[in-house]
């Protein structure tokens, strides 16, 4: 028996939300337009896992705040950096790679661009003299970029970075997670391709892992969508739809946090127990005249690095907090805390040796309380620290 499906009329109706369009097959009016699917690509739809009428409206209105040509989903922030390095990189190439980045990107680099033969070379994103010095003349085909780094939140000078890189040849990228399109556009100062993890702002409630890339050319956009189909990557339009929701409050998510996040960091800056606040707005902040020059506006993560070394002091610190969790991947409307140690992962000294930081990133709940909570934490931390 052959059950027919019942389509329902959509006449008369309307409605916010775009429809989460799931599909592997992609049905064809006829033979003819199937065999000549190909001359859909790379913008048509010829496959689900190359992209639904959902993916297509998410792409769209990221492009369209990164100021881009168009732009492509990936399944992670991460698997946004690792399909744009496969995708540009073959061997005998050379990347770098900054001091600061995400650190799952410098083991990326160790651990599968090296297998391939692609070489990298971190630099120092504070004093650029590295960057120039690092440059192999017609091999290094990508200078990555993470502004404001991480942990340590150093912001860098991108158009100098850019500047130097096209001199040599070489394309741009930058991880743009912290800010996001709202509050830097990296495209606009002549980066080439800028990635984002979706996991954190645009997904916005710590339940999707979803990441972008966003293009200035159309040429990269082609071999990363090739690339994509080569690797058999896509993603789901269940988790696009919640991206949609999520970009719907960003802007209100984002203000509201930023200026509690600046609040907090100002208040902390001179507490017994906090060695320093690192916060891309504060003026003692590294690189915070190219936060002030590039940027326009901080988001709700930031770092302190504590005065003690007592890790189990911390460990109680931390363990008397009611409202803030602590766990990774910021960006949700719950605030969190995760204790950093950068031993044995900087070469240039971006941190101080031996010393331990805190991630907080500020969410929606009531500032007051979050507040007392910090309070119960200090209590604590300034048991044993020196005045
Ligand atoms: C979280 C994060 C990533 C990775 O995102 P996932 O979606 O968790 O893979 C990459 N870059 C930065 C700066 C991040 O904060």
């Amino acid at each position: 028996m052959c059950v027919r499906r019942e389509v329902a009329s959509t006449e008369g109706f309307q409605s916010f939300s775009t429809p989460v369009y799931r599909a592997s097959t992609i049905v064809f009016p006829d033979a003819q337009s199937y065999r000549d699917r190909s001359l859909r690509f790379p913008d048509g739809y010829s496959y689900g896992l190359l992209g639904t009428p959902t993916t297509r409206a998410l792409e769209g209105q990221l492009n369209r705040l990164a100021g881009g040509v168009r732009s492509v989903l990936v399944p992670s922030g991460q698997a946004a950096i690792s399909v744009l390095m496969l995708t540009l990189l073959s061997q005998g190439d050379h990347v770098l790679i900054p001091d600061n980045v995400y650190p799952p990107v410098k083991q990326f680099a160790e651990e599968i661009l090296r297998r391939y033969g692609v070489e990298f070379d971190v630099y120092d994103p504070v004093k650029l003299q590295s960057l120039g010095e690092l440059i192999r003349v017609g091999r290094t085909k990508l200078v990555w970029l993470e502004t404001p780094g991480s942990t340590t939140m150093e912001v860098c000078d991108i158009r100098s970075i850019v500047r130097v890189a096209k001199e040599c040849g070489a394309l741009t990228g930058c991880d743009n997670t912290w800010a996001t399109s709202l509050f830097c556009k990296p495209l606009s100062l002549g980066v080439d391709i800028v990635a984002e993890a979706l996991t954190k702002y645009v997904g916005g409630h710590s339940d999707v892992l979803l990441g972008a890339l966003s293009f200035a050319s159309m040429e990269v956009y082609v071999q990363v969508r090739e690339q994509l189909a080569n690797l058999g990557v896509g993603v789901s339009p269940d988790d696009c739809s919640l991206a949609l929701r999520g970009i719907e409050t960003m802007s209100v998510r984002l203000t509201h946090m930023q200026s509690i996040a600046l609040e907090f960091a100002q208040r902390l800056r001179n507490r017994r127990g906090v060695a320093r606040v690192i916060h891309p707005a504060l003026p003692e902040s590294p690189g915070h005249q190219f936060w002030r020059r590039d940027f326009h506006g901080s988001t709700g993560v930031f770092t302190i690095e504590l005065q003690t070394r007592d890790t189990s002091l911390i460990d109680r610190a931390l363990g008397c907090l009611e409202l803030f969790a602590i766990g990774a991947s910021w960006g949700g409307t719950r605030s969190l805390m995760a204790p950093m140690t950068l031993d044995g992962v900087r070469t240039y000294g971006t941190d101080h040796p031996g010393a331990n930081y805190l991630r907080i990133s500020i969410g929606l709940e009531s500032p007051t309380d979050l507040w007392q909570d910090i309070e119960r934490m200090l209590a604590v931390l300034q048991l044993e620290s020196p005045e």
